[in-house]
């Protein structure tokens, strides 16, 4: 009797405790009407205070760049504060450094909206639409790698530079009932202003990928946002060094492409590291290419290859494979793409055979 008198009693507490929690929540994140004014009055909105900064701008179709979706995860959504919305918390930390803490730099999914807000956002972001888009093609390209062609419904036209990326939104599905939006390079060429290709690796247990993977088909219609990214050719160099693994081939395609395309003055090698047979794809594609253009090598390589594999190309880490075929950085760039330890692994070996840091640049996922 005194055990369910004692349950009945902590159950009632529980229950007044949690209305008056969600009271207080009422109550307290009633923030009314705030301005937002970007870059000294060259955009101001006046916005419901409440949610998240970044969320809010995107509802003002002010798009920051995010890779996680506003978890605080990639660190990508820096926006100068103008005046002050309090101490910067722990979950930023890592991502700001001592020089952008004086500087006022916040990330905007980490910034409630509850005041009204100065900030500075760097000009080119007021030029990120938003898409509306029709996929026309899905590809398997390996087991857990699949090509996407979308089609521009609304805009019908994009405007990029080849190596940057969108982000696209995805849906509610089985039982994950939040949308997010995701970071994807564009494989395609700036040059089809109609069409974005994108190639996506399947993240098992990944929110988006598997959203991408199982639950989207041709015909289907998909929102992104873009284009982002400051990974893109730049001036200098007469041998550009491309090296990528997995999905990092998607940038890289476009900008191979685009440099041919533009008839760049550029000698090309192009390193793709997988472990078997069956991690390879767009062999015969690149493979195409370089028997047209004289100015472009590519070289796959196997880490793990296996008798059943028959491979007879270049065997080892990537890192010595373009030790082999790379003799120093006189001249040279690099353009990296693939998971944070190949790209460290990379810029080990390039700096060692003597490149210039500022002449490697990288988008590691
Ligand atoms: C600039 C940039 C460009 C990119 N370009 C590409 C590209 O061209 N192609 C490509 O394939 N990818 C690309 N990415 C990576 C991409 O943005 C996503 O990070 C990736 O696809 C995974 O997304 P997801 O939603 O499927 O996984 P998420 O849901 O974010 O999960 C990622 C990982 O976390 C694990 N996880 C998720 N939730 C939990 C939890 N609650 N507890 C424990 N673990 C959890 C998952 O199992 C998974 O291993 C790029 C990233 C960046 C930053």
């Amino acid at each position: 009797m005194t055990v369910l008198f004692t349950v009945l009693s902590l159950s009632v507490l529980a229950t007044v405790l949690a209305g008056l929690v969600s009271l207080a929540d009422f109550r307290l994140n009633n923030y009314g009407v705030c301005t937002i004014d970007i870059n000294d009055g060259s955009r101001r909105f006046e916005v419901k205070g409440g949610s998240s900064l970044l969320s809010t701008l995107a509802s003002q179709k002010v798009f920051i760049p995010s890779a996680c979706g506003g978890k605080a995860t990639c660190g990508l959504c820096k926006v100068t504060m103008l005046e002050s919305v309090g101490p910067i918390l722990p979950t930023e930390e890592p991502y700001i450094s001592e020089k952008e803490r004086e500087a006022g730099v916040r990330l905007a999914c980490q910034v409630k909206v509850k005041q009204d807000l100065k900030i500075k956002i760097p000009e080119e972001l007021f030029n990120i639409k938003q898409y509306r888009t029709r996929v026309a093609e899905i590809v398997q390209l390996t087991h857990d790698i699949k090509q996407f062609r979308f089609e521009l419904l609304e805009p019908k036209t994009i405007d990029f530079k080849a190596g940057q990326y969108i982000q696209i939104d995805s849906k509610p599905y089985d039982k994950v009932r939040e949308a997010v939006s995701r970071a994807y390079s564009i494989s395609s060429v700036p040059s089809e202003k109609n069409i974005v290709e994108l190639i996506i690796r399947l993240v098992p247990g990944g929110i988006c990928t598997t959203f991408m993977h199982e639950h989207v088909s041709e015909g289907d219609e998909i929102t992104f946002a873009g284009p982002f990214g400051d990974f893109y050719l730049r001036d200098g160099a007469d041998e550009l060094i491309f090296i990528a693994g997995g999905s990092g081939l998607a940038p890289i395609r476009s900008l191979v492409l685009d440099i041919l395309e533009k008839n760049l003055d550029k000698k090309m090698k192009f390193f793709f590291g997988a472990v078997r047979r069956r991690d390879l794809y767009y062999v015969d594609f690149f493979q195409e290419l370089e028997r047209k253009y004289s100015n472009f090598e590519y070289i796959p390589a196997l880490s793990g290859a296996a008798p059943e594999d028959e491979w007879e190309g270049e065997t080892g880490l990537i890192t010595d494979v373009v030790a082999r075929h790379v003799p120093d950085g006189v001249n040279r760039q690099a353009y990296l793409c693939g998971s944070p330890g190949m790209i460290n692994a990379c810029v080990n070996v390039l700096t060692k055979i003597g490149f210039d840091r500022s002449a490697i640049f990288f988008d590691e996922f």
